[in-house]
C-alpha cells in the first residue's frame, strides 16, 4: 500500500474539474498525474505490488481510463489483458450486460472468448466510484464462467460507496477520497 506521503504526491496531480462531464460531478483528472514520469512509475509500482497478492489468469481493463493500467498490470504478473468496452466496439462475438454510471446509463462488452470457464480475473479501473460499472463487469465475468479474484482501483471515491457493491470480492485502491 502507498505510504502517506505517496498518497500525497499522487493527490497533488490530481486535477479536480467541477461540473464534469454533468453539473454536480467533480471528475478526477488523472492526466496531469500520467503526464508526471515519476508519479506514474510510482502508480504502475503501486499496482503491481497490489496485484502480486492475487493469483490470476487475465486481467481485465474497463474502457477507457482503465486501459492505461490494466496492460501494465498485466505485463508485470506475466499474463495476458482482456479489454471490456462500450457497446458496439469489439468486432467478434460478444456477451453484453447493461449497467449504470454515475453520470448515465450505458452496455459493457467482452468477447465470449476472451474469458474461459474458470478463468481467475483481477479488474482494473481508474476510479471507483458508485461501483455500478464494476459489479456489470464482474457479471460479465461470471457469464462466461470465470471468476472475479479482485478489483483494483486508482481511486476510490469512498463517499457513494462503490465497495457496498462489491463487497462479494476482495476491493484494493491506491487512494481514497
Ligand atoms: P461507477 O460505475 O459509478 O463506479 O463509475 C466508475 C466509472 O466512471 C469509472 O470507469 C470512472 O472512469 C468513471 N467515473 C465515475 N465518476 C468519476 C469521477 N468523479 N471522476 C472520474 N471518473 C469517474
Amino acid at each position: 500500500m502507498p505510504t502517506v506521503i505517496q498518497v500525497a504526491r499522487l493527490k497533488e496531480r490530481i486535477r479536480d474539474i467541477a461540473d464534469f462531464p454533468k453539473k454536480g460531478i467533480v471528475f478526477k483528472d488523472i492526466t496531469t498525474l500520467i503526464k508526471d514520469a515519476e508519479c506514474l512509475k510510482l502508480v504502475c509500482d503501486l499496482f503491481a505490488e497490489e496485484a502480486a497478492k492475487f493469483d490470476v489468469d487475465v486481467v481485465i481493463g474497463v474502457e477507457s481510463r482503465g486501459f492505461i493500467f490494466a496492460p501494465i498490470v498485466a505485463s508485470c504478473l506475466g499474463v495476458g489483458f482482456v479489454p471490456v468496452r462500450k457497446k458496439g466496439k469489439l468486432p467478434h462475438k460478444i456477451v453484453s450486460v447493461s449497467y449504470n454510471l454515475e453520470y448515465g446509463k450505458d452496455s459493457l462488452e467482452v468477447h465470449k472468448d476472451a474469458i474461459s470457464k474458470g478463468d481467475r480475473v483481477l479488474v482494473i479501473d481508474d476510479v471507483l466510484a458508485t461501483g455500478g460499472t464494476s459489479s456489470a463487469v464482474a457479471r460479465l465475468v461470471e457469464k462466461l464462467g470465470g471468476k472475479v479474484e479482485a478489483f483494483g482501483f486508482l481511486i476510490d471515491l469512498t463517499f457513494l460507496k462503490g465497495r457496498a457493491k462489491l463487497k462479494k470480492y476482495p476491493v484494493f485502491s491506491l487512494i481514497q477520497y
